[in-house]
C-alpha cells in the first residue's frame, strides 16, 4: 500500500516535472512558464475554454440528471421525521435498530436537527409504506388489541414489552407476520428504534400489579416515560401516553372533567402509579413545550374485555373468574362505591383517533355508564350465573369512592364516544375466560346469544 502511494505520488511529481520540461520553464515559479496576460484577455480565453468541444453543454446535462435524481430518491414518510437512509428503509425494523444503535451519536443528533420532510415522495421503485409504529406494552391487555387495528390497517408494528403483565399468547397469532416484530425490553433501559409513532402503554395497570414492586412501578412511569419521549425526539415520532383515570385520585368532582386537577394522596400505597402516571403527564407535557413533540395524552377509565388477566384482581376479571369457577364474588368495602366500565375496542378506537387527529389532550376515554360494585356484580349473575353468591371483603387503602368520565372534549374534538355498553360487552368477555379457564373452545349457548345483541 505504502508503495501504491508512494507509486503514485511519485507518478505525479513526475508528470509534473514532464510538464514544466515541456513549457520550458525551470520547475520553481509557474510565473514565469506564462506571458502575463490582461485581465480582459484571461476571461476571453476561459470562454473559450468553457465553450470549447460543447463543455458546457455536457456541465449542464450533468446537473440536470443529478438534480433529478436527488428529487427522486427524497424519503417518504406521513411524520416524516425518523431516520432513514436508503438502506434503513428497506430493512426490518429490529436490522435498523441495530444500525442505528451503531450509528447513534451520530445519526441521533441529525435526526433531531433535520427539518420535517415534505410528505408523498416514494423512494424510487419502492411502494407507498404504512406507518412504523412502536407500542410499548402491546403484549398486555389493551396493548394487543391496539397492535391488531394497527396491524390491520397495514402499519408495521413493534411490540416492546418486559412480559411482567404480558402474555406472548396475546399476541402469538400474529407470528410470521412481516409486519410485526416483537422486543423484549424493559423501558426504564434507553433503546434505539426507527419509527413514526410510538403509542406508550407499558405499565402495570392493575392495583395488585402495581403495588407488587411499587419502585418498579414508579421507575417505569418516570424513566420509562422519559426513555420514549427521548426516542420520539430524536426520531421525530409522535407519542401518545396512556394515562389514567387515577390522575384524579378520589375526585371532589364528579363527573371528572379533564381541566379538574385531582386529589391524589402523593404517600399512599397507590401512589406510585397515580403520582407516576401524572409525573409521565408532565414529562410529555415539558417534551412537547420544550422540545416541540407532537404528543397526546389519553386518561383512561376501568376497561374489561378479553385477554385481561384472569388474575390480576380487578373487579371485572375478579367477579368473571369468580363466576365461572362457582366462587363467590368478592365485594370490597360496602360496594357503593362506583366506576364506569368501558369494552377494549372503544377504547382502541379512542386511542387511534387521538394519535391521528389535531389535539394533544388529555382526553378523558372511558363509558360514562356508572354502576356500584353491588349493581355489576348484578350484571355479572345475570350474564353468568344468577346463583353467584356475594362475599364481603375489607376494602383497600385509598380505594377512590366515585368515578365517571366527562367525556365532552372527546365527543366534541375527536368525534369519538364508546358504544358497547356493559350488558352487551360483558359476554365477550366471559366467553374468553371461559376458553381460558376450562380449554371450552366453544361458546355457550347463553354467551354466544348475549354477544349476538350488540
Ligand atoms: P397490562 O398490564 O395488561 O399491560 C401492560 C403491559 O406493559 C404488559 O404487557 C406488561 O408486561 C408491560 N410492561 C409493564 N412494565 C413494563 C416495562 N417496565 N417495560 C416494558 N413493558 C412493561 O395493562 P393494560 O390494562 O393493558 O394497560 C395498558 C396501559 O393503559 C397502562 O399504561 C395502563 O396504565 C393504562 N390504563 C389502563 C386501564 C385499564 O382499565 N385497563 C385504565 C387506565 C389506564
Ligand atoms: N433515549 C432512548 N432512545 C433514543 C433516544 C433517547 O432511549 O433513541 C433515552 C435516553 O437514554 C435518555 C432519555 O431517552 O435517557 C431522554 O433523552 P433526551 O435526548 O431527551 O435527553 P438526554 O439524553 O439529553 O438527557
Ligand atoms: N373491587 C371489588 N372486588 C374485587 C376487586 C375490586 O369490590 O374483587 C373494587 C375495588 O375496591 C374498587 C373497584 O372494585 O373500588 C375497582 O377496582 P379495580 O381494582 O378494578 O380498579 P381501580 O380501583 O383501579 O379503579
Amino acid at each position: 500500500m505504502a508503495s501504491m502511494l508512494l507509486g503514485a505520488s511519485s507518478d505525479m511529481i513526475y508528470r509534473g516535472h514532464d510538464a514544466q520540461a515541456a513549457l520550458g520553464g525551470d520547475g520553481y515559479s509557474a510565473k514565469k512558464q506564462h506571458r502575463p496576460v490582461g485581465p480582459c484577455r484571461a476571461r476571453a480565453r476561459a470562454l473559450r475554454y468553457v465553450l470549447g468541444e460543447q463543455r458546457l453543454v455536457f456541465a449542464l446535462v450533468g446537473m440536470a440528471i443529478a438534480s433529478f435524481v436527488l428529487l427522486l430518491a427524497a424519503p417518504s414518510g406521513r411524520h416524516g421525521a425518523a431516520v432513514k437512509t436508503s438502506g434503513q428503509e428497506l430493512m426490518s425494523g429490529s436490522a435498523a435498530a441495530g444500525l442505528a444503535a451503531r450509528q447513534y451519536t451520530g445519526v441521533a443528533r441529525m435526526a433531531y436537527e433535520e427539518p420535517r420532510r415534505v410528505p408523498g415522495r416514494v423512494p424510487l421503485g419502492l411502494k407507498r409504506k404504512g406507518l412504523r409504529v412502536v407500542v410499548t406494552g402491546g403484549a398486555g391487555f389493551v396493548g394487543s388489541h391496539l397492535v391488531d387495528r394497527l396491524l390491520a390497517r397495514g402499519d408495521s408494528v413493534i411490540v416492546v414489552d418486559n412480559f411482567f403483565t404480558g402474555r406472548k399468547e396475546n399476541v402469538l397469532h400474529h407470528a410470521g407476520n412481516p409486519n410485526f416484530e416483537m422486543i423484549r425490553h424493559d423501558v426504564v433501559e434507553p433503546i434505539l428504534l426507527e419509527v413514526d409513532q410510538i403509542y406508550h402503554l407499558a405499565c402495570p395497570a392493575s392495583p395488585v400489579h402495581y403495588k407488587y414492586n411499587p419502585v418498579k412501578t414508579i421507575k417505569t412511569n418516570v424513566v420509562g416515560t422519559l426513555n420514549m419521549l427521548g426516542l420520539a425526539k430524536r426520531v421525530g415520532a409522535r407519542f401518545l401516553l396512556t394515562s389514567t383515570s387515577e390522575v384524579y385520585g378520589d375526585p371532589l368532582q364528579h363527573p371528572q372533567v379533564e381541566t379538574y386537577w385531582g386529589n391524589v394522596n402523593p404517600i399512599g400505597v397507590r401512589s406510585c402509579y397515580d403520582e407516576g402516571k401524572r409525573t409521565a403527564e408532565t414529562l410529555t407535557m415539558d417534551y412537547h413545550r420544550g422540545a416541540n413533540l407532537e404528543v397526546r395524552i389519553a386518561r383512561i377509565f376501568n376497561t374489561y374485555g378479553p385477554r385481561m388477566c384472569i388474575d390480576d384482581g380487578r373487579v371485572v376479571s375478579n367477579f368473571v373468574a369468580q363466576a365461572l369457577r362457582k366462587e363467590p364474588l368478592t365485594v370490597y368495602g360496602d360496594g357503593k362505591q362506583t366506576r364506569s366500565f368501558q369494552y377494549v375496542s372503544d377504547l382502541v378506537e379512542g386511542l387511534m383517533k387521538l394519535m391521528e387527529g389535531e389535539h394533544v389532550g388529555p382526553f378523558n376515554l372511558g363509558n360514562p355508564g356508572e354502576f356500584t360494585m353491588l349493581e355489576l356484580a348484578k350484571v355479572v349473575q345475570d350474564t353468568i350465573d344468577p346463583n353467584a353468591r356475594i362475599e364481603f371483603r375489607p376494602n383497600t387503602a385509598d380505594d377512590p369512592h366515585k368515578r365517571k368520565p366527562d367525556i365532552s372534549r372527546a365527543k366534541e374534538l375527536l368525534g369519538w364516544e364508546p358504544v358497547i355498553p356493559l350488558r352487551n360487552g360483558l359476554p365477550l368477555m366471559v366467553h374468553d375466560f371461559r376458553s381460558r379457564i376450562f380449554g371450552d373452545r366453544e361458546p355457550d349457548a347463553s354467551t354466544a346469544a348475549a354477544a349476538g345483541d350488540d
